[in-house]
């Protein structure tokens, strides 16, 4: 079983060709600094910090500034285009969009490569559960904090 996916230019293309009728079929506008964004998360094919994407940005757009680069990616998380990462205060590209709403991810807190899982069974025992205890839970997806195949053969860094 392979669960690698391979972003290939054409697979990006592809990913962003979904992502523009997506945004076309809600009446939104996937616009170039959006789209720029999306690209480069589903080029990196990893989790990115802020800083990080704002670097890449700036590699193809210099006048690009943080507040324009956060309000791409909240409109990418609002269509759930892509996903934000709590747990390491990250964003990763959403690898399939246009299928089932992602409600489980489990981020290696390591390297921050992300699965995305789809369980709405699972995802609404846990929040009956967590309603039992008069709580809500916030946000659309439940982050679970994990270690990758590969991080763990790396041998054990312990980290904070
Ligand atoms: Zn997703
Ligand atoms: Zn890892």
């Amino acid at each position: 079983m392979s669960a690698q996916h391979s972003t290939s230019p054409s697979a990006v293309t592809a990913t962003l060709r979904t992502a523009e009728s997506l945004c076309l079929q809600r009446g939104k506008r996937l616009t170039p600094i959006r789209r720029k964004v999306l690209e480069i998360l589903l080029t990196q094919q990893r989790s990115l910090k802020a800083y990080e994407l704002l670097e890449l940005i700036r590699n193809v757009q210099h006048g690009a500034t943080p507040p324009t680069v956060y309000r791409a990616l909240d409109f990418l998380v609002d269509e759930g285009l892509a996903h934000r990462l709590d747990a390491i205060n990250a964003w990763t590209a959403c690898l399939d969009a246009a299928g089932e709403r992602h409600d489980l991810l489990v981020v290696c807190t390591q390297c921050g490569a992300v699965a995305e899982l789809s369980d709405p069974e699972l995802s609404s025992q846990l929040a009956s559960k967590v309603a039992s205890a008069g709580f809500m839970l916030s946000g659309h997806e439940t982050e679970l904090r994990a270690l990758c195949g590969k991080c763990r053969h790396h041998g054990h860094a312990h980290k904070g």
